[in-house]
């Protein structure tokens, strides 16, 4: 609009403008208000489950097959109501059940909105995390134009019905959302002071192997937990396990009990990856006790996050689907992906003890020894006592505050030299110093020993 009309035309806009200005200033105090409910659902394909399959025993699961490739509520999501104008008139959240009940209030400028959108973020309502794209936008869903039904109140609010955000295939981000959000839910924010408030504003963002600006180069998922950021790559969305719930774990642990991961040179304490001669790992590499242990304490609420601390055989892998292999007439847990399996029932010992390939520098190892700490199914002569039933799962997370400050044998620092120049003890800060400190609350070093004596 230019106002360089002739006399008559600007005449009629300065009416216009007086009228538009009178109706403003008196619906200031009778801008319109109202509220909208309904329920937001995505459609669910991570990986993790377990399958309906022969010979595979799914006692104890929290995340059966039923439960995969169907429609999810989106759970705990920051959500907010926009008008005509795309200015936000209204903030809430989803409910865990992904149901809403969000009031909206008309502006100044625009008092009685006609139509509306609703926006969900991929962000966590209390900030505990959100899931980003490469640039750094948080990942978000809208609605089409909602035309607006005056009146509402909010107990009898406008119900938009049953909203999926993701139309055809599943969407990656929402997927990751779910998979994290489940791990803080049922895992983490249960154990109370240890993770809340010290759990917070974690980005996450995908999905690709490099991400120069943001955690630079690694060709794979990878956290640096100080700065709360995990990059997710380009195989993480539907690979729940292995990838957010795993990567998000490293960021539990750090803040659980900060430490000198890295020194002030860089050089990274839990990247001793190299014991069987090459730098990659996985359940089945052997590796340095202060990285196997690591992996595995940040794969531990991954698997309880799918698996009741009663389930017969419960597994951990890097899958998108399930963990099972065809085992002839049957299937059966992958290698390496049976958490609650034992070379050690009872009192025979079968641990491999080969020099090249030792059993108890497997990763798996060492997450069979914390698992047996928390579960509740008897499976040894030995494993008589659990973290989650005789006592609370905060105190098996507790320990790590029972570390004494140091360097030296069973300390915080222990991987590192005294002048934190040099990892010196590759096989500090492992399995045998969370023992050692456990000690305190429980003798469990006899379920160290029974999973093969991880260092
Ligand atoms: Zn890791």
């Amino acid at each position: 609009m230019t106002t360089s009309g002739s006399g008559s035309q600007l005449r009629k806009l300065i009416q216009l403008a007086t009228v538009l200005l009178a109706l403003s200033a008196s619906s200031v105090s009778h801008a319109a208000a109202g509220w909208i409910s309904g329920s937001a659902w995505s459609l669910n394909q991570s990986g993790g489950y377990c399958p309906t399959l022969t010979g595979v025993n799914c006692t104890g699961t929290r995340y059966p097959q039923t439960s995969y490739n169907i429609m999810w509520p989106v759970p705990n999501v920051v959500m907010e109501i926009r008008d005509n104008n795309n200015v936000q008139i209204g903030v809430g959240s989803t409910q865990t059940s992904g149901n809403f009940l969000v009031k909206w209030t008309g502006t100044a400028s625009n008092p009685n909105p006609t139509q509306i959108f609703v926006v969900w973020w991929a962000h966590h309502k209390n900030n505990v995390f959100r899931l980003t794209h490469v640039d750094g936008s948080t990942h978000s869903s809208q609605t089409p134009w909602i035309n607006v039904v005056s009146g509402t109140t909010q107990g009898v609010p406008q119900n938009i019905g049953s909203r999926v955000l993701s139309s055809g295939s599943a969407d990656p981000y929402w997927n990751a959302y779910f998979q994290t959000e489940w791990q803080w839910r049922q895992v983490l924010a249960p154990a109370g002071t240890a993770f809340t408030g010290t759990v917070t504003n974690i980005e996450m963002r995908g999905f690709q192997d490099d991400q120069p600006s943001f955690l630079g180069f690694a060709s794979s998922s990878k956290t640096v937990s100080p700065s709360r950021r995990i990059q997710l790559d380009t195989n993480a969305a539907f690979n729940s396990q292995g990838r957010s719930m795993h990567e998000f774990g490293h960021i539990a642990n750090y803040w659980q009990r900060t430490w000198a991961i890295t020194n002030s040179a860089g050089t990274c304490a839990t990247c001793q990856y190299d014991w069987d001669g090459n730098g990659g790992h996985g359940w089945g590499t052997y590796e340095w006790g202060v990285a196997g242990f690591e992996e595995s304490f940040a794969s531990l609420y991954g698997t309880i996050a799918f698996w009741l601390s009663s389930s017969s055989a419960p597994t951990t892998c890097s899958n998108s689907t399930h963990c099972y292999v065809p085992a002839g007439a049957n299937w059966a847990p992958g290698p390496d992906t049976n958490v609650e399996a034992t070379s050690y029932a009872g009192a025979t010992n079968n641990c491999v003890t080969t020099a090249a390939t030792p059993e108890a520098r497997k990763e798996i190892t060492h997450l069979r020894f914390l698992w047996d700490v928390y579960d509740s199914n008897q499976d040894g002569t030995f494993d008589d006592y659990s973290s989650n039933t005789s006592l609370h799962w905060a105190t098996q997370l507790s320990v790590f505050t029972r570390y004494p400050s140091g360097t030296g044998l069973n300390q915080l620092d222990e991987p590192w030299n005294s002048a934190y120049t040099s990892v010196s003890e590759k096989d500090g800060r492992a399995s045998t110093s969370f023992a050692a400190n456990y000690a305190g609350i429980h003798d469990v070093s006899a379920m160290r020993t029974r999973n093969c004596s991880p260092p």
